[in-house]
């Protein structure tokens, strides 16, 4: 998984893929749009591992195009923050580019103080690449050295999520460091000197985030009390044999994040 020319192998396993197939698909002929033909269903990855799909992966960098977010956010007074603008810069406060010398251009549109890594390719252009460029130009399609820069169109090389030659997932991103850390609970409590800890006597001492490797999330609990305003307060998953509940701390929440076919599927299964 951290060596970007070995990702393919780690797609299809039943260790680290979901093992989905899209359905066969009957669409229009590219040589008779008015006929039928059947579109066999072919392997969807969806990654299981920690870092989900950012650890298996293509790791190519380029955000969506300006017009979409744009449109996104015309849908209605609730969705302004999903324009350009606003995801630009959340873009860049999530980026830690490492381009060489970037120039004034690039420093619009990046970020280099994220948690999240970036980089050009670390092997020099092969000779067979600069002759595309040049095909390319003289076909009218210019050479573009940023692909999430003012313009996405054009030939060159996109940037990648590594570090140093090796792949740079989600998880080396946050969780790594998340995992290290320790809070306390009630989190506005004062120290008391004195005591053990310097904690006092109803604070306790917890990891910020607990993973449960191999626990798989069934259902959300939903508050009883609140049914009209759907409260979740909880999660049931199915873990070392049984099924497990666990609930959540006062004024906390449950997010789910299992992946554009998983968060649906759970959330189906609860509504139903
Ligand atoms: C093969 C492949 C190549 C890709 N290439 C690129 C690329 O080059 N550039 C790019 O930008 N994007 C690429 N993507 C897309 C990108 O990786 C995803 O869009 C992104 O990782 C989605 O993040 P996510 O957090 O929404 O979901 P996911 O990454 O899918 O994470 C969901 C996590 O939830 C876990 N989960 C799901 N259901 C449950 C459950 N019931 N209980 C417990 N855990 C559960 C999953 O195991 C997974 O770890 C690629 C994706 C794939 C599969």
């Amino acid at each position: 998984m951290r060596s970007p020319c070995a990702f393919p192998s780690v797609h299809r396993t039943s260790e680290t893929d979901w093992g989905y197939s899209t359905e066969d698909q009957k669409m229009s002929s590219i040589v008779d749009p008015t006929k039928e033909v059947l579109n066999k269903g072919f392997p969807y990855a969806r990654a299981k591992v920690i870092g989900g799909c950012s650890t298996v992966n293509g790791m190519i960098y380029i955000r969506g195009q300006k017009a979409d977010y744009d449109f996104w956010a015309t849908q209605g007074p609730e969705y302004k923050i999903w324009d350009y603008d606003h995801c630009l810069e959340a873009f860049k406060a999530v980026e830690n580019n490492a381009r060489k010398s970037p120039d004034e251009e690039f420093k619009k549109y990046h970020g280099f103080n994220g948690l999240l890594n970036v980089q050009d390719s670390s092997n020099d252009n092969y000779d067979i690449l600069k002759d595309i460029y040049k095909i390319a130009n003289n076909l009218g399609i210019p050479y573009n050295n940023d692909f999430n820069g003012v313009k996405q169109n054009g030939v060159g090389e996109y940037q990648h999520t590594m570090k140093d030659g090796k792949r740079f997932s989600l998880a080396d991103g946050y969780l790594t460091d998340a995992l290290k850390k320790v809070e306390t609970y009630p989190p506005s409590k004062p120290f008391e000197i004195g005591s053990p800890h310097g904690l006092s006597d109803d604070a306790a001492k917890f990891v910020a985030v607990n993973v449960k490797s191999f626990a798989h999330m069934l259902n959300i609990i939903w508050d009883e009390e609140k049914k009209d305003e759907n409260v979740a307060i909880g999660v049931k998953y199915f873990y070392d044999g049984r099924v497990h509940e666990s609930f959540i701390a006062p004024k906390g929440e449950v997010i789910i994040c299992g992946g554009a076919i998983n968060s649906p599927q759970i959330f189906n299964k609860t509504m139903n």
